[in-house]
């Protein structure tokens, strides 16, 4: 059983590559040409099984026989800015860059008189495969900062602190990252999912 990730992130790719490394998981480009999908849902969950679900009925019929499609769809929720940027994370700003986004955050924080907030990442992973669909979510909590502290990481991680930590998600390492974070969470979950499927596959 192969799984295919169903983005083209490199960041995402990354993380979900390194927390599934018992398995073999393919990028979305090294499989399928690039085609758009448009995310019209109105949860983390419905983006996340249109975006499985897109790329699933692409793979011509051998490879979905071969293949269990997997996809990510995240993003952070502020507190003081009623759960926003939400679903919109990616394209907050309107411009669809990682800087002008956190910047977009930053301003509507401070509008609002913040220098902080509450704020959580949500992830939604969808899979999707000939064995049927299934979702789960993982999160993490934390807080939302005004200046951007570290380098690593990518979108909004300069500016959140996970609970517990001093330092934001930027000023971690990619392990120490990958042992708290939503996306962590919800492929715990998933791999929970695939490797009783796995069996099954393998039992074929
Ligand atoms: P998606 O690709 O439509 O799921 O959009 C995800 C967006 O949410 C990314 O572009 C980031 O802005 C944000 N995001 C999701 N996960 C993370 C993370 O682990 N760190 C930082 N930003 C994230």
């Amino acid at each position: 059983m192969k799984i295919l990730l169903a983005t083209s992130n490199k960041h995402k790719v990354l993380e979900i590559k390194e927390l599934l490394k018992e398995f073999e998981v393919y990028a979305f480009d090294e499989i399928l040409k690039p085609f758009e999908i448009e995310e019209y849902g109105t949860s983390f969950k419905q983006n996340a099984l249109i975006k499985a679900r897109a790329v699933f009925d692409a793979l011509n019929e051998r490879q979905k026989n071969e293949f269990f499609v997997l996809s990510d769809d995240s993003g952070i929720c502020v507190d003081i800015l009623g759960g926003k940027p939400g679903i919109y994370s990616a394209r907050f700003s309107g411009k669809g860059d990682d800087k002008s986004n956190r910047d977009e955050l930053v301003k509507q924080m401070k509008e609002k008189g913040y220098k902080e907030s509450k704020a959580h990442y949500m992830a939604a992973i969808a899979m999707v495969a000939f064995a049927g669909e299934f979702s789960v979510h993982g999160s993490m909590h934390g807080r939302v900062i005004d200046e951007e502290r570290g380098e690593n990481g990518f979108g909004y991680d300069s500016l959140f602190i996970p609970k517990g930590f001093d330092k934001t998600l930027a000023e971690l390492s990619n392990d120490e990252k990958n042992q708290i974070s939503h996306r962590f969470k919800a492929l715990q979950n998933a791999k929970f999912i695939l490797k009783n499927i796995k069996k099954v596959y393998n039992e074929k």
